[in-house]
């Protein structure tokens, strides 16, 4: 008897030594990293402090962080990559909607495993890679009815890789991440959606809102009961991007018009990157500042890769600097 307690004893010290010896070499392979690593200035921001009063919901992969933002809605964060992506969790009684599905980098199916039991139906808010990177692992999936859609529902491989430069992350990619064979992976549209469709998710209806634009396949969807707009790219409070080739100017000044239309209906705007809620009043405020930017009352700063940003307040856009302003 004595004898064992002794070697518990000594187990226990030497649990302690390994412990600690464990401790100094993270303390010093961290310190090491910071040396030579220069942390990206998007990182510096992080955590933002919007997070503080949001109810966090523990998860195991921390790649992902997730917030109950509404009743039955989780937002699921990617705060490790520069997107800052949020893919939302949305559920009913017999089946959950998940509203994108990030960035393919860690594994939200295995999230949404540990959130609801409910079968899940994946509907993107645009097909842009950093929303739709693990649809694959989903089997139902519904996609709007445009070319742009099938186009990207083929897959990718160069705005993924580009997402992984050392520039793009924030602490550590997932375990077992293979760097090379990154990519967007093709996934099968199951049923195709369109403007005004319902998904009865049982006791929960979400409306698709179609709000082409930014690209455009681009939706919203709205939660009417309980006055939930989930806005995607549409709107979210960082510079919106509004660039790149299939962005359309005009059909993006109709989208946002519709949408602040619905403000009065709305309690809680949820859009797809670095914070999740938002006041219903940011849609009137997007409106008047895109409206001012198409008038050339803005001046534009520029950014990097010739594209500018104009800023109104707390909106503000990346636009190209020969299309935008008029
Ligand atoms: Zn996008």
């Amino acid at each position: 008897m004595q004898t064992k307690l002794v070697r518990i004893a000594s187990i226990k010290q030497l649990l302690k030594r390994v412990h600690i010896a464990f401790a100094v070499s993270i303390a010093l392979s961290a310190s090491a990293l910071f040396a030579h690593a220069e942390v990206p200035e998007w990182c510096r921001a992080l955590p933002r402090v919007e997070y503080k009063t949001l109810h966090r919901v523990a998860v195991r992969d921390p790649w992902f962080e997730v917030y109950a933002v509404a009743p039955a809605v989780f937002a699921i964060y990617e705060p490790h990559q520069s997107e800052e992506t949020i893919s939302y969790l949305i559920a009913g009684d017999r089946q959950a909607m998940l509203f994108d599905t990030g960035m393919g980098i860690g594994d939200i199916r295995k999230v949404t495993a540990e959130l609801t039991r409910l079968p899940i139906v994946v509907l993107n808010s645009h097909t842009h890679n950093d929303h739709v990177g693990d649809n694959w692992r989903f089997e139902m999936i519904y996609g709007m009815d445009t070319d742009f859609t099938r186009e990207n529902a083929r897959g990718s491989h160069e705005d993924a890789q580009a997402e992984i430069t050392p520039r793009q992350i924030c602490g550590k990619l997932p375990k077992g991440f293979d760097r090379k064979a990154y990519a967007t992976r093709p996934w099968k549209i199951k049923t195709y959606k369109h403007d005004g469709d319902r998904v009865d998710l049982g006791g929960r209806s979400l409306e698709v809102i179609a709000t082409p634009g930014h690209t455009p396949d681009a939706i919203c969807l709205l939660d009417r009961a309980n006055g939930l707009l989930f806005t995607g790219d549409t709107y979210y409070p960082a510079p919106i991007w509004l660039f790149r080739p299939e962005t359309n100017l005009k059909a993006y000044d109709a989208s946002i018009r519709r949408l602040a239309a619905l403000a009065p209906q709305i309690k809680m705007v949820l859009g797809a990157h670095n914070i999740p809620v938002a006041p219903p009043s940011v849609l009137l405020d997007l409106v008047s500042a895109f409206e001012l930017v198409q008038r050339g009352k803005i001046p534009a700063t520029p950014a990097s890769h010739g594209r500018v940003i104009y800023k109104v307040n707390n909106i503000s856009f990346l636009m190209n600097a020969s299309k935008s302003g008029r």
